[in-house]
């Protein structure tokens, strides 16, 4: 199955949906948020890839920044930070260049490395995203983050992949549903950036049936 440009979602909130759905519904489904795919449709598949004035050479390396990529397969749509291409035996081949280059992602995050996948699901997205593009393999990427000022290369395996597909096959079963989960509330609730907007504490509350019910009980 492939998606149509008025089906793509932004493919950054495969982190948001992995860190929680509710968190992810209620940026992208109750508020429609603006960076969907009637702001970036239009050709984004078509464009090239990269813009001459974001690419860097260093050695037998080549830099390109804010690469647009686009699968169709997941139904995703958004932008690498970093594609480092490096030449090798085998590979793709790029338009000006001779030879073949390897394929290599990059992803920057401000914060430091996390148990949770949310960052590594959002790197392969990319990354699944870049292999439809330029039908390649990528065997492994990497995450750097600002605050630790450490890399972690992440293994693109067949878990991590599932989990991908798996994650956007859900962004859009809900999208297409306009349904935001209920609040489920848990401890990394207290670093959710819209806590205030979701209120888990009244996931705990009593449903109004309940409240009349326990109430008719009381009068009788
Ligand atoms: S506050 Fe908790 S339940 Fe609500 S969106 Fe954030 S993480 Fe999800």
């Amino acid at each position: 199955m492939t998606y149509d440009d008025d089906e793509l979602l932004p493919l950054s909130g495969i982190q948001h949906y992995s860190f929680c759905p509710r968190q992810w519904a209620l940026i992208h489904v109750a508020q429609e948020w603006a960076e969907n795919a009637l702001t970036v449709q239009g050709g984004i598949v078509h464009k090239r890839a990269h813009d001459a004035s974001l690419r860097e050479r260093r050695g037998d390396t080549i830099e390109l920044r804010s690469v647009n990529v686009c699968s169709r397969r997941l139904g995703l749509v958004g932008q690498c930070d970093v594609v480092e291409f490096t030449q090798t035996e085998s590979g793709v081949t790029l338009a000006g260049e001779e030879g073949l280059w390897s394929v290599f992602p990059i992803e920057y995050k401000r914060g430091h490395r996390k148990s949770i996948d949310a960052d590594r699901l959002q790197l392969c997205a990319q990354a699944m995203a870049l292999e439809e593009m330029l039908c390649c393999e990528i065997g492994e990427a990497c995450l750097y983050y600002h605050e630790t000022r450490s890399r972690e290369r992440v293994i693109l395996d067949s878990a991590l992949r599932e989990e991908t597909r798996r994650c956007a096959r859900e962004m859009h079963r809900l999208f297409s549903r306009k349904h935001i989960p209920r609040a489920r509330s848990r401890p990394s609730c207290r670093s959710c950036s819209i806590k205030d907007v979701c209120l888990p504490a009244t996931a705990k509350r009593e449903s109004v049936s309940g409240y009349y019910q326990r109430r008719i009980g009381e009068v009788l």
